[in-house]
């Protein structure tokens, strides 16, 4: 017998304390429809949620795989699921006397805030508003959410999802919002609120005839057209220009789709016993552990967020300068506000993790409209996570795991130096919404933000407010200024998710935009292209181009209990890329455990350079040994010194110095004065150099005579930097101070090469040895991993190096074949069309080069099972990397000072990922 197919569950009911889903489901349901089925419906919740249910993303995935097509048994699930929401609320769809309307809302996997679209009083008609007005004893509220309706259904299921382009760039939301603006001016009016029955009235007559004369359609009357057309459009937004923008920025794939979420409406429109809000379980700018939040009285849904009007504080702890003067919730609705901090309280328990919530009260009475993990910067990530674990709310693990590494980099952001900016004073003030200092030229628009950004400019964004079509120009700003809005507003959340500097809700600042200029209250005047500096963790503007300094993690008790949990849990090693005393401090004080990777090539280059570059010239442009011998001689001085001032601050941890790698010609002056200063040390003509310089040119340096061929053309040049490495670190022994050296061969590609040069370590050995009358001085020789034959070679090379440092910049230039230095050229386009996926330099390539490293390390311990392995590209300061070279089983990984933090997070990571940590 043929056995009946069960159809597939689209829809997912919730509400009246029951729920077909919960908050595991977010894969189906999205996060918003997981979250509202655990509230309604979890034993230890059963919150007052609005009834409603979730159309699956698995509808919106099918939807777009057959051709725009809903799923056939879609509108009988959607219609029981109706009849549900109807049986709860006692109300019903479509009905003339007593009518039940709802909102469309998206909700996919993970937040896209403000990016895709909401429809809300879905079912509002000619008729059935006679209903709404019986049930709320209020005609100007009913014909209020009727207009709201005409203007949201016409803009997002009419114009954008019907694919129509606005005539002039004006869309239809914004006609419609003129006709409410011209009236509100004519009547002098302040607020929506302030107009008058009969006003909305002819405003919804207008509407309607507009959008017939705009949009060459009528406005729908049927309920059931307006539902099937709203919840379409959520599902054409998804793939819409600005979420397709922001997971390209969020790298969230298009595969997801989003769920749909139709819900009973709650109105907080509905007079002065009814309000909306949005508010956190603790402080998302700061990590404090003190509930935070805004309202906003007698106004329905998106007014917060949309950052409109300026939001009270929902308790005294929420003030700050713009709403101090505002009740707060807690004093407007007593009973309100205690049921709403019990339930922020139980909801913060239930999950373990701060929540954002989302509520309305409608006639004093409260529901929760959303719940979901709160964004944070990364300030309030550490602070949140070190906290909780101290409050035993989490484990070491979930704390560790609760603070992402790349959010270290706003720990360690500079700010504005506090000298500096005691002495001036701000031209305004707003909310610090994203913490660290930033300076840039002011520019007042997205598109003129990515133009600013692209010729290298260092742009800050200033608007009124931001709105999801600006997240490009905000991601390509150093920092947002806005002059409306609170702390939820659009731009407060966006860069909160990024850790980027903020100031919303400035109001001491005027934009004329037709003029790209603003003025401050204190009379100050910007223009466009003007510098301003702000200060985003107090909210402080200043004009002008003030010095950034960096901060002293020291001072931050949350991350110091962090990274000793970090640190217990983690195996693999992080040592650092530094070549000056300075430098290897710095990355000290951050918890390095060694230096990776000393590039001696260092001190020819840059500040202080001038003396040690001049003998370098000499000794390249010497024709014969003891020409060149002499030169050596002369710089022998200061290369001992660099190795050894370094060496002694590193304490005797182990210091990795890499014999001189840049191919020579690097080092060539090309203007005369200095060709002439050379010609007449060197005693030969200038002629004779420039022929010199001619013989030293190459076609294909990076691939030339470079690394450890100079030191097989010249040994005498290996020999004055193995000297230099044995004397300072005997020296330092005989002063009483312990120094580890490591002596790493570069560019190696056969183990012919690190015999050729071993023969020189050792004799120099023997040679230092006596000479400082010491027995024995510590050192290890190794080599440099970074040309694909060398890591297929690797059980070679081991047999006589005594560790391996993987390069992993010319390992992935010579793997793929891309130079480093022109990649540029043609790696965006390959990103954009998304031949690749990651830039290969800056997340390594784990199937590709990934795969040499891997088989390196491994042939590398076949011939020597304690073989030490080890990474200094930049790949060591990557996350994603870091934690590859975990798995790889490497010994360490070694990256530039301001990545150490990031690293040994990301350590701690890889441990607990693959349930090794200690
Ligand atoms: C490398 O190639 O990965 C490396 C660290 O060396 P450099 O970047 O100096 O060539
Ligand atoms: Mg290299």
């Amino acid at each position: 017998m043929a056995q009946v197919k069960k159809a597939a569950k689209y829809v997912y009911y919730f509400g009246g304390g029951k729920a077909d889903g919960n908050e595991s489901m977010k894969n189906l349901l999205g996060g918003k429809g997981a979250n509202l089925a655990e509230m309604a419906g979890h034993p230890k919740l059963k919150l007052p949620v609005p009834p409603g249910f979730t159309l699956t993303t698995e509808v919106c995935t099918a939807y777009y795989n057959n051709k725009k097509k809903y799923p056939v048994v879609l509108d009988a699930q959607v219609k029981k699921a109706l009849a549900a929401v109807e049986k709860e609320m006692g109300k019903k769809f479509g009905d003339v006397n007593n009518p039940l309307l709802v909102s469309v809302r998206s909700g996919a996997r993970k937040s896209m805030p403000g990016m895709m679209e909401t429809v809300l009083d879905i079912g509002l008609n000619e008729k059935t508003i006679e209903g709404v007005i019986k049930q709320s004893g209020d005609a100007r509220f009913a014909y209020d959410a009727y207009r709201r309706l005409i203007m949201m259904y016409a803009d997002v299921v009419m114009e954008k999802a019907g694919g129509i382009e606005p005539k002039g760039g004006k869309g239809i939301r914004k006609v419609l919002d003129e006709k409410l603006e011209k009236i509100k001016h004519k009547q002098g009016y302040k607020f929506d609120t302030d107009l008058t029955v009969n006003e909305l009235k002819a405003l919804v007559k207008d509407f309607k005839a507009t959008v017939l004369k705009v949009l060459g359609k009528p406005f729908p009357d049927d309920p059931y057209e307006q539902l099937w057309g709203s919840i379409g459009a959520v599902f054409s937004s998804w793939m819409g220009k600005r979420a397709c923008e922001y997971r390209r920025i969020e790298k969230i794939p298009d595969e997801w789709g989003t769920a749909v979420n139709v819900q009973a409406m709650v109105f907080g429109n509905m007079g002065d016993t009814s309000a909306t809000g949005v508010a956190f379980t603790r402080n998302p700018g700061n990590g404090e552990n003190k509930f935070y939040g805004e309202y906003l009285l007698n106004a329905q849904g998106e007014d917060v967020v949309a950052g409109i009007r300026t939001p009270a504080p929902v308790n005294e702890y929420s003030k700050n300068d713009q709403s101090k003067h505002l009740p707060t919730l807690e004093k407007t609705m007593p009973a309100a506000y205690k049921q709403l901090f019990d339930i922020q309280k139980r909801l913060e328990k239930h999950y373990k993790d701060m929540q954002d919530i989302e509520f309305t009260i409608e006639k004093g009475v409260l529901f929760m409209l959303q719940c979901r993990v709160g964004k944070r910067n990364g300030v309030a990530a550490v602070r949140m996570a070190s906290d909780m674990y101290n409050e035993k709310l989490i484990d070491a693990k979930t704390a560790i795991m609760r603070v992402q590494p790349n959010q270290l980099v706003e720990l360690l952001l500079p700010m504005l130096d506090p000298k500096i900016q005691a002495a001036t004073k701000p031209i305004a003030k707003g909310l610090p919404a994203g913490p660290g200092g930033a300076k840039g030229r002011v520019v007042f628009s997205s598109n003129d933000a990515v133009e600013w950004a692209s010729r290298g400019e260092k742009v800050i964004l200033v608007r009124e407010e931001t709105s999801p079509e600006d997240v490009d120009g905000m991601h390509k700003s150093q920092a947002i200024l806005t002059t409306k809005g609170g702390m939820t507003s659009h731009a407060a959340l966006v860069a909160r998710g990024w850790g980027k500097c903020c100031i919303v809700g400035c109001a001491d600042i005027e934009i004329h935009s037709e003029t790209k200029s603003f003025k401050a209250n204190d009379g100050t005047y910007i223009k466009e292209g003007d510098w301003l500096s702000l200060d985003g963790t107090k909210g402080l503007v200043y004009l002008g181009s003030m010095a950034l300094v960096d901060i002293d993690l020291d001072k931050n008790m949350a991350y110091k209990n962090l990274m000793k949990l970090v640190n217990k849990t983690r195996t693999l090693k992080v040592r650092t890329n530094a070549e000056t005393p300075e430098d290897a401090a710095h990355a000290m004080k951050f918890g390095a455990e060694g230096i990776g990777l000393f590039r001696t090539e260092h001190m020819f280059y840059g500040e202080g350079s001038e003396q040690p570059l001049f003998l370098l010239r000499k000794m390249i442009m010497s024709k014969t040994e003891p020409e060149r011998r002499k030169a050596l001689n002369d710089l022998f001085v200061f290369v001992k010194k660099d190795i050894k001032d370094t060496m002694e601050v590193m304490k005797g941890y182990p210091v990795t110095i890499r014999l001189l790698d840049p191919p020579l010609h690097e080092f060539v002056p090309h203007d005369v004065s200095k060709l002439q200063a050379l010609s007449k040390e060197l005693g030969i003509s200038m002629s004779m150099l420039r022929r010199r310089v001619l013989a030293l040119h190459e076609n294909n340096p990076m691939l030339g005579h470079r690394g450890v061929r100079l030191g097989v053309s010249y040994p005498e040049i290996t020999e004055m930097q193995v000297r230099a490495i044995f004397e300072a670190t005997a020296e330092l022994a005989k002063a009483g101070k312990t120094a580890f050296p490591e002596i790493m061969v570069p560019v190696t590609c056969t183990e012919n090469e690190l015999i050729h040069q071993k023969i020189i370590v050792d004799r120099v050995y023997k040679e230092v040895c006596e000479s400082k009358k010491m027995k024995k001085i510590p050192y290890l020789y190794g080599t440099m991993i970074e040309i694909p034959r060398a890591a297929i070679k690797a059980d070679k090379m081991a047999e006589i190096a005594d560790f391996f440092s993987f390069g992993t910049n010319d390992l992935t230039q010579m793997s793929f074949g891309f130079s480093r230095d022109d990649v540029g050229g043609f790696l965006p386009k390959y990103m954009d069309l998304k031949v690749l996926h990651d830039d290969p330099f800056q997340t390594i390539d784990q199937d590709g080069v990934g795969e040499l490293v891997k088989m390196g390390t491994d042939r590398g311990r076949k011939t020597k099972p304690n073989l030490k392995v080890g990474i200094c590209g930049e790949h060591g300061g990557d996350a994603e990397s870091v934690k590859f070279f975990h798995r790889v089983g490497m010994n360490y990984v070694s990256c530039s000072p301001f990545r150490v933090p990031i690293a040994l997070l990301a350590a701690a990571h890889a441990a607990i990922e693959s349930g090794k940590g200690k």
